[in-house]
């Protein structure tokens, strides 16, 4: 089967949300059959040799890139979800967001079990708040992180330095802007 540039179905908005800030839309990735699958597939290739138990991914569109692969791996699905919204005991933490503000992630305090290998995904790398947040959360709940993954990097905000920081693991991203 041919290989698709993936570009071709990333939107680029100028000025959204805000004025000076170019939105990367995967929508038309995600709408376009060939080129979802393709994008799983790439990132599944990567979790192969990392000996994945479980996919996490932050709310929501970490949703819609960490359940299929999950289902692909044949391992379990962990959502971090935007606080207040999962009801039983949960374990939080708190991050900046790129445009300013404050926001919150949780997951359910038995979703992992101690020394369970934890691979994060998301559609997009920005600042890296968000998955440095989802990575707290699961090395709280003694979780060990199997790598992290994303269909799109903006390098410029050096998200992955700051993953780096937190601790050296495995990395994808299957397009950089
Ligand atoms: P970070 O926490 O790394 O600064 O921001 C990444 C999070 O914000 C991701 O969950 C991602 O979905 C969202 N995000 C920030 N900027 C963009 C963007 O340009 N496009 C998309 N699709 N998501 C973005």
């Amino acid at each position: 089967m041919t290989k698709l540039d993936l570009h071709d179905y990333v939107a680029s908005v100028k000025d959204y949300p805000e004025a000076g800030v170019t939105f990367r839309d995967i929508s038309p990735l995600m709408g376009n059959g060939a080129a979802y699958r393709q994008s799983i597939n790439q990132i599944q290739e990567f979790a192969n040799d990392l000996n994945v138990d479980l996919i996490a991914g932050p709310e929501s569109r970490g949703f819609i890139v960490g359940s299929p692969l999950a289902y692909a791996l044949g391992v379990g699905f962990v959502p971090a979800r935007k606080v207040g919204k999962l009801p039983r005991k949960a374990v939080s933490a708190s991050y900046t967001l790129e445009y300013g503000g404050v926001n919150e992630l949780e997951i359910h305090e038995d979703a992992i079990q101690p020394g369970q290998r934890v691979l994060i995904v998301d559609d997009l790398l920005a600042t890296g708040g968000t998955i440095n947040a989802t990575r707290k959360i699961i090395e709280e709940l003694g979780g060990v992180v199997a790598g992290v993954a994303f269909i799109i990097e903006l390098e410029a905000l050096h998200g992955r330095e700051k993953i780096m920081e937190a601790g050296e693991v495995p990395f994808l991203a299957l397009m950089e802007y």
